[in-house]
């Protein structure tokens, strides 16, 4: 278990309950679910295999104690933010944010599934877009469609050759992205300042909290 795994595990003493109200974006809402399953039965992916679990069970084993199954789950990691569930929900929870705070609660922890696809994305999207403050097409597409090996990789740029052509034809992508010439914000020493900022006060917010 990580560091600090272990020091919330230790800290909330199976009250996983309280663990998710106070740490998880939004966590307080769980309680305020009554289990209608309005919001699974709206959810548009929830049919999905990877779904272990669809929201109101999540809800549940949050309040049944399940740590282990909930910060493990692939559910949280497969909503699409349509916010079906949210308008939909008959007690006002807020279904979407918290499959999001509950997610990046289980990543900040170290026990989200490991590759998963989801996660991978964000994170190679964010380290992409903040690099020079606009995203990087070629560079973006380059590391998602290697992830899985280089053959893996050929595979797929093959499969997509059709596309890319007509994007580069219609100037929709440069080509040239993929050496680093390509398009950025004018300040970007300011968008890492305030970049820099943000992550500043999140980890002050965090560490109140903690
Ligand atoms: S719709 Fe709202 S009250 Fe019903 S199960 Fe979902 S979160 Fe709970
Ligand atoms: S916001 Fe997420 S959980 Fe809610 S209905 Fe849409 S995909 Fe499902």
């Amino acid at each position: 278990m990580s560091d600090l795994n272990q020091q919330m595990a230790a800290r909330y003493q199976n009250n996983f309950l309280k663990e998710i109200e106070e740490q998880a974006e939004m966590g307080e809402w769980v309680k305020m679910c009554m289990q209608c399953g309005l919001c699974s039965g709206s959810c548009p992916t929830h049919f999905q295999d990877a779904w272990d679990h669809a929201p109101h069970e999540i809800f549940m084993l949050i309040r049944a104690g399940k740590r282990d199954e909930v910060l493990q789950s692939q559910g949280m990691w497969m909503c699409t933010s349509c916010y079906n569930c949210y308008v939909r929900c008959p007690r006002k929870v807020p279904v979407t944010h918290l499959m999001h705070g509950i997610a990046e609660y289980a990543y900040r922890l170290g026990r989200s599934p490991k590759a998963q696809t989801t996660q991978h994305l964000s994170k190679t999207f964010w380290d992409n877009c903040t690099e020079t403050g606009r995203v990087n097409e070629v560079k973006l597409t380059r590391t998602l469609y290697f992830k899985d090996g280089f053959v893996a990789g050929i595979k797929k740029a093959i499969a997509m050759q059709s596309a890319a052509f007509g994007l580069v034809k219609a100037r929709r992508m440069n080509p040239l992205e993929a050496i680093g010439i390509a398009h950025k914000c004018k300040d970007i020493k300011g968008i890492h300042a305030m970049l820099a900022k943000a992550k500043e006060l999140e980890a002050r917010h965090k560490a109140e909290k903690a």
